[in-house]
């Protein structure tokens, strides 16, 4: 078998040398660079060829790829680059590197084509004024050929330590064992369901309650999966660092219990995490970890994959490797992506705009499998994604301190946001069409800070660069405007006050500081081809229910299987009560106080232990907590602040043991309403006095209005107003109720109660939405004694 390599892999571990540079050179979107490429296309003759596919063989090496373009009328071979900003900025190190992927495919289409010789093109395509630079050289075939078989050499030690690698991992997946001594109850189910989508190549939703061991549920059939299915790479992407950690320790014991299996594993951290000169900026001239990165990157890339073989590359395991080679943590976690067989990280890594693990996966071929953790997350994980917010206070902000080289465009873009809203009289407006002229004026202010910060790599203009990025993001977001998103300006009047003199006077019309907002919807439309990239895709969570509302929210595939597996726990172990005459609609929630309280007191009085109670707000938890505190002083509790550091969560947490007795009031959808286990007497009953419906203002009316859009404009307009209702408060709502009830029973020996709390709950459609295990009892609660004596 050979080692199979794109002309891009191959050329990036042979012919990258000296320092890692990420200098102001904003790489075109991905769109961009697909136009850019067209647009060339289009500029040539019509003999020419596009996308020619290459291949060619050298020893126990199979180089791939596709050149970008051949016009057999000149024997020219081209290769196109979008790029941004100034070209003569480029460092020397990338555009070497592109000259070698350029020789590349030319020995490769001489040799497919018996030529002689060939003039290789590289062309440089200016996104922002569409000009191109080529740069043509002539070669015969038999120097590309010396090239081809020298970087080929170079790369080959190193492919067949990886065929072996290869090979031995997959022998020892194949006789992989499970790491315990049976399944769980479910967890067999869940098991062979993710097994089934990796072998027939399709997408899954798994809907498993906590306890059953999901995490080991997934990974263990997933491994089993990617010898027969000829796997590249198994991503974990998690929602939180929790998640991570579980997987982790999962793959750990994977590895403890089958000790020839060099899995390498991989734990992908966020910059600001992993950086060890936060002050600094990544370029030789600025970082030591930068200066000669790639000149050391063999010999760290060496010493990562040897550790990777005896633990996981965590996060603490890659620092040691990248210090002990003087090369940047965060970008060796990058190199080492591709030579990880699992790699565990957020969903970032993905599913953001310019997501890491999906570009390579796309760009090197790789065959992937993706397990998504925690998935009721990623509707609203995807949403702030692809959407974004531009702040006109901090536009001005920035005016203020900016250098003079850029003072004149960002004086236009603050004109140019004047006009948005000079005649806007409401605080809030939603908006059918993006503003043309500010756009334009947007794309010329991003143009000149590229120039500028190009020019001046070594400055450091935090604010004016937090702005830029803000302002790319926006830029890009508006390209790919449509009906999955909404675009809002909301005016901030009392802005003005604070706004120094010289930007007060920068404002025309009058109108305030405004922000401009795109926000995303639905996300299916980004999130699709994320999964297609693909070979196999399961979602897991507590909570997916109904399937179709994050289908079609998330953009899965039509194929995609569901399982809502059964749970280990029985209606015996949970008393669930949906209380019919307590209502905690906004107008009522005053009315409802004593009620609540009467009833939290009388089952604590039934059953002394620790409970959580939740409520919509922090207003009502505040409320409600007094009103308790009032009338039942001997209880203790304790309360969620609003802005809780991670030392106050780690108290209120701790205050839930197996000895302790007491009511927690928190927030429902905050941080103790999903991802904490209190099992056993740490936590024996749950108060949800809430439906957690999103807030009913003018941002989610219009976002209900646009579901409903946007369902009719995919063809599907039946009870559209209902669905966009469910899809924009109910689901959402319920599926937050779900997991904060989830907290009370963890293990098939716990015991407890759930109360909820509004007549609401007692409706067949919202029932519906409950899990099946659970049997709801409808009680009227009465006002207890001592509570109508308060
Ligand atoms: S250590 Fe920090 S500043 Fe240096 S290259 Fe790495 S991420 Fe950039």
């Amino acid at each position: 078998m050979n080692y199979c390599v794109s002309v891009r892999a191959l050329c990036e571990f042979t012919a990258k040398h000296g320092d890692l540079d990420l200098r102001f050179t904003p790489a075109p979107s991905a769109q961009e660079g697909m136009a850019g490429h067209a647009l060339v296309a289009s500029r040539r003759d019509a003999n020419y060829q596009s996308e020619v596919g290459l291949e060619g063989d050298y020893k126990t090496l199979t180089v791939r790829g596709r050149a970008d373009g051949y016009d057999p009328d000149s024997n020219q071979l081209e290769e196109v680059k979008t790029y941004r900003g100034d070209l003569h900025a480029m460092a020397d190190n990338k555009r070497d590197l592109h000259w070698a992927q350029v020789k590349i495919y030319g020995w490769l289409l001489c040799k497919a084509r018996g030529l002689t010789d060939i003039n290789l093109g590289l062309v440089y395509f200016d996104i922002a004024s569409t000009q191109e630079t080529p740069m043509v050289e002539h070669f015969s075939s038999a120097a590309l050929r010396e090239y081809f078989e020298h970087q080929c050499e170079l790369f080959l030690a190193w492919a067949e330590r990886e065929l072996v690698h290869r090979r031995a991992r997959d022998a020892a997946l194949l006789k992989l064992a499970f790491a315990h001594p049976s399944f769980r109850p479910g967890q067999r189910a869940l098991a062979e369901a993710v097994y089934k989508t990796a072998s027939n190549g399709k997408c899954l939703m798994a809907q498993a309650t906590t306890g059953i061991g999901k995490t080991m549920g997934t990974v263990f059939p997933l491994l089993k999966a990617m010898p027969t299915q000829r796997l590249d790479k198994l991503f974990f992407l998690a929602a939180k660092t929790p998640g991570r950690k579980l997987a982790l320790d999962a793959l750990a014991l994977v590895k403890q219990s089958t000790p020839e299996l060099r899995l390498r594993v991989l734990e992908l951290v966020a910059r600001d995490k992993a950086c060890e000169h936060p002050d600094k900026a990544c370029h030789g001239d600025s970082c030591p970890l930068a200066k000669g990165f790639y000149d050391r990157l063999p010999q760290a890339r060496y010493a990562a994959v040897e550790s990777a073989s005896h633990g996981a590359l965590d996060k603490t395991a890659l620092r040691d490797v990248a210090l002990a080679h003087r090369v940047c943590p965060y970008y060796l976690a990058q190199e080492m992506a591709t030579w990880s067989d699992v790699v565990v990280g957020d969903y970032n890594y993905y599913f953001d705009t310019s997501a890491m693990l999906h570009s390579m996966t796309v760009n090197y071929q790789w065959r992937v499998s993706v397990l998504v953790d925690e998935a009721h997350n990623m509707i609203e994980r995807g949403r702030s994604m692809y959407s974004a917010a531009l702040s006109q206070r901090q536009l001005q902000a920035v005016h203020a301190a900016s250098p003079k080289a850029v003072r004149s465009v960002l004086d236009r873009l603050n004109r140019a946001f004047n006009d948005v809203h000079k005649t806007q009289v409401e605080d809030y407006l939603v908006v059918q069409e993006l503003p043309v002229d500010f756009l334009k004026a947007l794309q010329q202010a991003i143009t000149t800070i590229t120039d500028f910060l190009v020019a001046n790599p070594t400055r450091v203009d935090a604010d004016l660069q937090a702005f830029y990025f803000e302002a790319l993001h926006f830029a890009r977001m508006a390209e790919s405007f449509g009906s999955h998103s909404m675009f809002d300006i909301t005016l901030h009047d009392d802005d003005l006050a604070d706004i120094a003199p010289l930007q007060s006077a920068l404002l025309q019309g009058g109108g305030g500081c405004a922000t401009l907002n795109i926000r995303n919807i639905v996300p299916a439309p980004f999130l699709n081809p994320r999964f297609t990239a693909a070979h196999s895709a399961a979602l897991f969570s507590a909570t997916l229910s109904p399937p179709r509302f994050y289908t079609e929210t998330l953009g899965l595939p039509q194929s995609t299987a569901w399982i809502d597996v059964a749970s280990p726990f029985t209606s015996e172990q949970l008393y669930v009560a949906a209380v019919r005459n307590v209502s905690t609609r906004y107008n009522d929630r005053d009315q409802s106080l004593s009620l609540i309280a009467s009833l939290m007191a009388q089952q604590y009085d039934k059953t002394p232990g620790n409970y959580l109670a939740f409520t919509s707000s922090y207003d009502y938890l505040q409320k409600l907590e007094q009103c308790f505190a009032q009338r039942h002083p001997l209880i203790t509790t304790w309360a969620q602040t609003r802005q809780m550091d991670e030392a106050g969560r780690e108290r209120f947490l701790h205050r839930f043991t197996s000895e302790s007795q007491g009511i927690g009031f928190a927030v429902l959808g905050g941080a103790f309403a999903e991802g904490i286990d209190l099992p056993g007497t740490r936590l024996i009953g749950a108060f949800i006095a809430t439906l957690g419906l999103p807030q009913v203002n003018a941002v989610n009316e219009e976002i209900k209005t646009r579901m409903a859009a946007y369902f009719e404009s995919q063809g599907d307009g039946a009870a559209k107003a209902d669905k966009a209702y469910n899809y924009t408060y109910l689901y959402p709502g319920l599926q937050k109720v779900v997991q904060a009830a989830g907290r009370v029973i963890r293990t098939q020996e716990d015991t407890g109660v759930v109360y909820l709390m509004d007549d609401r709950f007692t409706r067949t459609e919202v029932q519906n939405l409950l899990p099946a295990w659970w049997r709801v009892e409808h009680i009227s609660q009465v006002l207890s004694k001592k509570s109508e004596n308060t």
